[in-house]
């Protein structure tokens, strides 16, 4: 029996449900990023909006939109509605034919889209954009080399993982795992800069010079393309400087690389913009999308893509493709949730939330925590980056941080869900990502929750 609500059934009826849950999760279910025996996981009855609930009466404010994703927030009435709709018209339909929902998702991107970045090529999730994204930058330029960043999660399948500049990831070595033509660079970020900067203006200079070195060393005639996260979300929330990503353009176009924007998180409203790119005005050759084009309730993902490189496959077959890409489900629940983005303002709230509510109150937070070194973010994506001391800036706690080592950042984790609050939580950081459809009056209550929390780590 599932229980989707609390409503006409006795509590005791309700966490016997909930431990029959656990007793299946643990007994069969094989869980993501985990020590399979050194986990615990919550059995969730039900959620909506910016609030999800157990079996036992908690309820809990999402500040973690489920792993950056639910934009539009839980169980979005016209979402809901229109997979519905679509599952009694036609609930699966094979890549190779036309289909109503499928050109109608791809055309609404395309319109959302800069530039001539005028088609779409469905996927599953994030990771498969990024595949294929790479796969398409190397058959257009025949080169084989991809650049990513340190500092950066770009998904798990083999040719995303070996991208992702990220050493809690890369356990994946020890398997043997190949590294696929992947180098990587050091991206900006002012407050542990790798440059010794000082500046913005100091650190994007820096970071665009290093760049062009590893372009210059690696072999310019073998770099296929720079794929990079335009607000580095996993790892970090790091915004880039004014002009940073103008400059990888300008590199890309100087030396025949394809610059691939991976908006697989920041993408969609989370940003306070439609693409995230939107803020810098830059035109990248490919963009990667995923979690808020959707909000998740269907599995979907895909590559934005401009003229010149959909032209390479014009005549010649591009080697690539799913099962259910483009699935009709997947696609009538962005349409359904672009149109209800722009109905009810939900980029524009996103951006409000950013600039009214998140910026200020954990700046002002900041200010009366010693544990809190810097606070990053843009809209409703943020991080509060923790340390042991403002001054050297050590991290609360290692990269890699587990057990006792993880202590702090755990201890945080279970203050916050004590109060009601479900964080996100990374290494150091503590990221603050509720739906972008959150109300004023939730958000100040996940804050109000955040500051005696952070007593904790104080
Ligand atoms: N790229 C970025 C920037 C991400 O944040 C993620 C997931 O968090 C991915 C790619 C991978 O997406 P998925 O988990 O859907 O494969």
């Amino acid at each position: 029996m599932y229980f989707a609500a609390m409503t006409d059934i006795s509590s005791d009826d309700l966490k016997a449900a909930g431990a029959k849950v656990f007793a299946d999760d643990r007994a069969h279910v094989f869980h993501s990023w985990s020590a399979q025996g050194a986990i615990s996981p919550l059995p969730v009855a039900g959620a909506e909006g910016s609030w999800f609930w157990d079996y036992e009466g908690n309820r809990f404010l999402d500040f973690s939109s489920q792993l950056v994703n639910t934009n539009i927030g839980h169980q979005h009435p016209k979402v809901v509605a229109a997979i519905q709709e679509q599952a009694g018209r036609l609930c699966t339909i094979a890549p190779s034919f036309a289909n109503d929902v499928r050109g109608e998702a791809a055309r609404l991107i395309a319109e959302l889209a800069p530039g001539d970045l005028n088609y779409v090529f469905f996927t599953n999730g994030g990771a498969e954009a990024n595949e294929n994204a790479v796969r398409m930058a190397r058959l257009h330029t025949g080169r084989s080399k991809v650049l990513s960043a340190y500092r950066s999660y770009h998904g798990s399948t083999s040719t995303a993982i070996a991208l992702t500049g990220d050493p809690r990831r890369w356990a994946n070595d020890a398997v043997g795992q190949s590294t696929g033509g992947a180098v990587h660079f050091f991206g900006p970020h002012l407050y542990r800069s790798h440059f010794h900067s000082t500046t913005e203006a100091e650190e994007c200079e820096r970071a665009l010079l290093h760049l062009e070195q590893v372009i210059q060393f690696e072999g310019p005639a073998t770099i296929a393309a720079i794929v990079l996260e335009t607000i580095v979300g996993t790892a970090g929330i790091l915004i880039p400087p004014p002009g940073y990503l103008a400059g990888v353009r300008a590199l890309c176009d100087k030396y025949g690389i394809v610059y691939i924007a991976d908006e697989v998180m920041a993408g969609f409203a989370r940003a306070g913009k439609w693409f995230a790119v939107d803020h810098w005005d830059v035109t990248p050759d490919l963009i990667t999308f995923a979690k808020g084009s959707n909000s998740g309730y269907i599995p979907v993902g895909g590559v934005v893509i401009s003229q010149a490189i959909r032209d390479t496959f014009d005549q010649r077959v591009y080697p690539g493709g799913l099962t259910y890409s483009g699935h009709p489900l997947a696609c009538a629940s962005i349409v359904a949730t672009i149109n209800a983005m722009r109905e009810e303002g939900i980029v524009e709230h996103a951006a409000w939330l950013g600039e009214e509510v998140f910026g200020p109150a954990l700046r002002e937070l900041a200010a009366r925590h010693p544990s809190v070194g810097e606070v990053r973010g843009v809209g409703a994506f943020w991080a509060l980056d923790l340390v042991r001391s403002q001054e050297t800036r050590e991290m609360l706690v290692p990269y890699n941080a587990a057990g006792a080592d993880a202590a702090p950042m755990n201890e945080l984790g279970a203050a916050l869900k004590a109060r009601g609050v479900w964080p996100f939580i990374n290494f150091n950081r503590l990221h603050v990502v509720p739906p972008c459809t959150i109300s004023e009056a939730d958000a100040r209550k996940g804050l109000e929750a955040l500051d005696e929390a952070l007593e904790v780590t104080d």
